[in-house]
C-alpha cells in the first residue's frame, strides 16, 4: 500500500465551514490557550473577530504536569460552540484521547491533535474514523517523516481532511521555548498533498517573535497560523507569558 500524502495529483483542500485551507489565501486562527469562562472567550475573540476565520481554545489540555489545569471539558466545547455561534465563526479544539473523539466531534468544527499526542495511533484512526477535518500538530521531537506518517493513519480512514501545523521542534538551545521549523513547514508543502499551517504561539514561546514569524510564514506561502490570544494574559490558566491581548494581536499582523 503506498503513502496517500505524497501523492502528485491535485493538493488537498480542506474545508471548515465556509474557510478553506489550501486555497491561497492564509487562514487565521486565534483565541486562548485553554477556554475559561465564556466571558473570557468573548472578551478575547470580540475585539478581533473581524481578523480571524477561525476561533481555538482548549476544553481537553494536555498538561507536563497532571496537577496542572486539565480543561473544562465537555463544559468547555459548550462554551466553544456558543461562542462560535455568537460571532459566525468556526472553531478548532483539542482531542486527547480515542474515546473522546465522538463527543468533541459532536461540537467542533476541526479536531485538533496536539504535539504530544502525535503518535497516538488509536487517536489518530479514530479522528479519521470520524471524517471531522483534523489539525494535526508535529511532535515535539518527530522527524518531518514521523509527522508525516501520522497524518497518514487519518488519511488511510478515508478522511482526507488534514491539516499539517508545524508548531516548533525543540533543540538544544533553550532560548527560545521551541524552533519554529519554516523550512520544515515549507518542505512539508512541497512534498505532501496537505495544506500547510504554523503556530508561532508555541513555535517561539517569545511575544516579540509571534508577530514576525506569522509575516514569515505567510511569505513562505503556507497555508495560515494559529495563534494565542488572552483577553488578560497575565491571569490565563495557562501560556499567559505567550499569549498576546487582542491589542497586541492586531498590532502583530498589521
Ligand atoms: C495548544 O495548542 O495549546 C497546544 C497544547 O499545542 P501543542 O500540542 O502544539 O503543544
Ligand atoms: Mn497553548
Amino acid at each position: 500500500m503506498t503513502d496517500m500524502l505524497f501523492k502528485d495529483s491535485e493538493k488537498i483542500k480542506v474545508k471548515v465551514g465556509t474557510v478553506v485551507f489550501g486555497e491561497g489565501a492564509p487562514v487565521m486562527i486565534a483565541g486562548p490557550c485553554a477556554v475559561e469562562s465564556i466571558e473570557q472567550l468573548r472578551a478575547s475573540i470580540e475585539p478581533i473577530k473581524d481578523k480571524i476565520d477561525i476561533i481555538r481554545g482548549g476544553a481537553f489540555k494536555p498538561r507536563t504536569s497532571p496537577y496542572s489545569f486539565q480543561g473544562l471539558k465537555e463544559e468547555g466545547l459548550k462554551i466553544l460552540k456558543k461562542a462560535s455561534e455568537e460571532f459566525s465563526l468556526p472553531f478548532v479544539t483539542e482531542v486527547v484521547t480515542a474515546e473522546d473523539v465522538l463527543l468533541v466531534a459532536k461540537y467542533a468544527d476541526m479536531l485538533q491533535i496536539g504535539a504530544r499526542n502525535m503518535q497516538n495511533f488509536a487517536l489518530l484512526t479514530a479522528a479519521g474514523k470520524s471524517g471531522k477535518p483534523v489539525l494535526l500538530k508535529r511532535g515535539i521531537s518527530a522527524t518531518l517523516d514521523e509527522w508525516f506518517h501520522a497524518a497518514e493513519y487519518v488519511l488511510k480512514e478515508g478522511n482526507q481532511n488534514v491539516v499539517l501545523c508545524e508548531r516548533g521542534i525543540r533543540s538544544f538551545d533553550t532560548t527560545t521555548r521551541n524552533v519554529l521549523d519554516l523550512a520544515g513547514a515549507v518542505f512539508a508543502k512541497q512534498n505532501t498533498c496537505l495544506p500547510v499551517i504554523t503556530d508561532p504561539s508555541h513555535g517561539t514561546g517569545v511575544k516579540s517573535l509571534i508577530g514576525p514569524m506569522i509575516k514569515a510564514s505567510n511569505a513562505c506561502g503556507l497555508d495560515g497560523v494559529i495563534v494565542e490570544v488572552h483577553a488578560d494574559p497575565g491571569n490565563a490558566v495557562s501560556d499567559g507569558a505567550q499569549s498576546f491581548t487582542p491589542e497586541e494581536f492586531l498590532k502583530a499582523i498589521n
